[in-house]
């Protein structure tokens, strides 16, 4: 079987990620959160609480206002000091759920005996697995932050379902975290989404930089005769990427515009894993992730937060920046979002959603285009099989037909095009631009 995919890049050399796994996993505990309504891209709830509410950690506080959202509960215990709306792009006006804690000390989060072996799970059926991601908000951990239940309840045959533990993205560390110190909770978990799947086995892939976590879960499944294979991959970026991560397990490709179900496959990020876990396992909700802080901060690690843990607060816990000019992004350096350039960490807006897997703080580079020299570096890294310059051009050219001929949808905005450019032209920003436009005119035609 092979182990690779077209294109992709080694877009570092690792010391990026001993920044943050070389300390165990820190419990931080905000006073205020800010829960935005809006937990992922597809994804808007309606407050059904307003200020001066009482909630208890886990209660229901949001729900969605139509398909393709997921619950949002509360994520520490307290009052509601405030539910104000943020206008965020198209128009859309977001609510933000403000819960101030209580006095008094908050319990640790409750665990149980699925975080210290593997639990008989034969009285829980594909349904009630089901009914519980939905009940629980659980959503993708991993990127899109898609409602996991959403994928469960497909037509579609399952063969197997692949548990996304790649973390290929430069100094991101939190999955590997995870892994090493929740490895019970994780088995467990994979082991619930293989009874809602009906599907005949899990792998759990793994880049080849993280063989010590591989061998921790390893040693849980092995002699057990479990539907669960680790899968140990090249590390090399997006080997994460979901077309990406089908084609170099199971030498299979995802047709254009389908999504891995159509073939036989689900995939879930491992931390969706270990969250299930905690929802059908351990009674509680998706009310908290783990975040890797990261870069140009004093003190770099993985925090367990509450969802709604202000960016400042957090930054602020980890020591503050150590840039003289700091480029903040939400995520990783190749697909995360640039929250901020310059100032200070208190002037940082927003709050940790179910889908931040990192704070990266870099120092802020100037980047200046020049015209592109036509090398094909670009394209000859493109996992997507695509020819970046091309589009690049009809997009400056505002020639959103083009775009699409020339296959714009099936970027995944890995970033690996901009990466390699000479010329440092922002392609994967133009193109995922682009991509937008076009999904956009496809929608609004379908009026
Ligand atoms: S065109 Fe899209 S998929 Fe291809 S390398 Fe650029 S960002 Fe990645
Ligand atoms: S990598 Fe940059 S310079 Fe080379 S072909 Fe692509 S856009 Fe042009």
């Amino acid at each position: 079987m092979k182990h690779y995919f077209h294109g992709g890049i080694h877009p570092a050399d690792g010391t990026d990620k001993l920044l943050s796994n070389q300390k165990p996993i820190r419990i931080y505990r905000p006073k205020i959160v800010e829960i935005s309504m809006k937990q992922s891209p597809g994804s808007v709830c309606e407050a059904i609480v307003k200020k001066g509410d009482r909630v208890s950690r886990g209660d229901l506080i949001g729900e969605p206002k139509r398909f393709g959202g997921a619950n949002i509960h509360a994520s520490i215990s307290g009052m509601v000091i405030d539910v104000r709306i943020d206008s965020v792009s198209f128009s859309q006006d977001i609510e933000i759920v403000v819960i101030e804690a209580d006095d008094k000390e908050e319990p640790e989060y409750p665990t149980g005996d699925y975080e210290e072996r593997l639990l008989d799970l034969s009285d829980y059926s594909k349904d009630m697995i089901i009914a519980k991601m939905k009940d629980g908000g659980l959503t993708g951990l991993g990127g899109a932050g898609f409602p996991t239940y959403i994928k469960y309840e497909t037509k579609e045959k399952i063969s197997h379902v692949l548990i996304n533990a790649a973390e290929c993205e430069p100094y991101l560390t939190c999955d590997h975290m995870l892994m090493l110190e929740h490895s019970y909770a994780i088995i467990n978990g994979v082991l619930l989404l293989v009874k809602a799947s009906g599907a005949e086995k899990a792998l759990i892939c793994l880049e080849d930089n993280k063989q010590d976590a591989a061998q921790v879960m390893e040693r849980i499944i092995s002699d057990k005769d479990l539907p669960i294979e680790i899968k140990i991959l090249p590390t090399r970026y997006p080997q994460g990427g979901e077309r990406q991560l089908v084609e170099a397990t199971l030498g299979m490709e995802v047709p254009a515009g389908q999504l891995p179900a159509s073939i036989g496959v689900i995939i879930n990020n491992v931390g969706t894993a270990k969250a299930l876990a905690d929802i059908v396992l351990g009674d509680r909700p998706l009310i908290s992730r783990l975040v890797t802080v990261t870069g140009k901060v004093k003190d770099q690690g993985n925090y367990l937060v509450p969802i709604g843990t202000r960016y400042s607060e957090l930054i602020g816990a980890s020591g503050g920046f150590t840039a003289d000019i700091s480029r903040v992004i939400e995520g990783g350096p190749m697909t995360g979002t640039c929250l901020q350039i310059g100032g200070s960490h208190e002037e940082l807006t927003g709050s940790i959603s179910k889908v931040t897997s990192g704070l990266l703080v870099l120092e802020d580079e100037q980047k200046d285009e020049t015209p592109c020299i036509r090398c094909g570096e670009c394209e000859r890294v493109c996992p997507a099989g695509l020819a970046p310059f091309k589009i690049d051009f009809a997009a400056i050219e505002n020639d959103i037909s083009l775009c699409d001929k020339l296959y714009a949808t099936e970027c995944i905005s890995c970033g690996c095009c901009s990466y390699v450019c000479p010329a440092k032209r922002e392609l994967a920003y133009r193109i995922t631009e682009a991509k937008k436009e076009i999904f956009k005119l496809r929608w609004e035609s379908n009026k």
